[in-house]
């Protein structure tokens, strides 16, 4: 589970405000407008008490109204977004003009296990790249391994976990 920045180092109203951001204003694929607002809360509730992405689902999938596998993927793409992008705001505040490097970071390639999609991007800035850039190259690289899935700006595919990293050379 990629972790979230030092505590404090995003001042927490500013925190809430990027996690409402994030979230907020969208409905989600399959999910009437209700449900949406019913495991938006909980997901906020999860980022907000640290809880594990497990309790997050069994919440939501207690009601039955939202069925296990769906309410796993949401959780984990939104709970993933968040989190790259409270890592993205930490990173800014010792970079404000955009000029530290960074690279694409997580688990290793392995044949039918994971995508392609974030290999790719991971070779793509192994020798670090602004992170404006890299956050160019995973929109492209996810558009172009998977253009039917809704792309944000830190997830390219379901269940990533690959996060941006500082890229301090080799
Ligand atoms: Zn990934």
């Amino acid at each position: 589970m990629p972790r979230l920045p030092g505590k404090g180092i995003i001042p927490s109203k500013a925190e809430q405000k990027l996690i409402n951001d994030a979230i907020y204003g969208r409905a989600f694929k399959g999910l009437t407008r209700k449900q949406s607002d019913e495991v938006r809360k909980e997901i906020v509730r999860g980022i907000r008490d640290k809880e594990g992405i497990q309790e997050v689902i069994k919440r939501i999938t207690a009601s039955g109204n939202v069925p296990v596998a769906q309410a796993n993927l949401i959780v984990r793409t939104e709970d993933h977004e968040i989190r790259a992008i409270l890592r993205e705001a930490a990173f800014k505040i010792n970079d404000p003009k955009g000029e530290n490097l960074y690279k694409w970071a997580g688990p290793s390639y392995q044949p039918g296990r994971s995508t392609k999609v974030c290999q790719e991007i991971k070779r793509l800035t192994r020798n670090g790249v602004t992170m404006q850039r890299l956050k160019e190259i995973v929109r492209e690289q996810a558009h172009k391994y998977n253009p039917k899935w809704e792309v944000r700006d830190w997830t390219p595919h379901g269940n990533c976990r690959h996060q941006p990293i500082r890229y301090f050379g080799d």
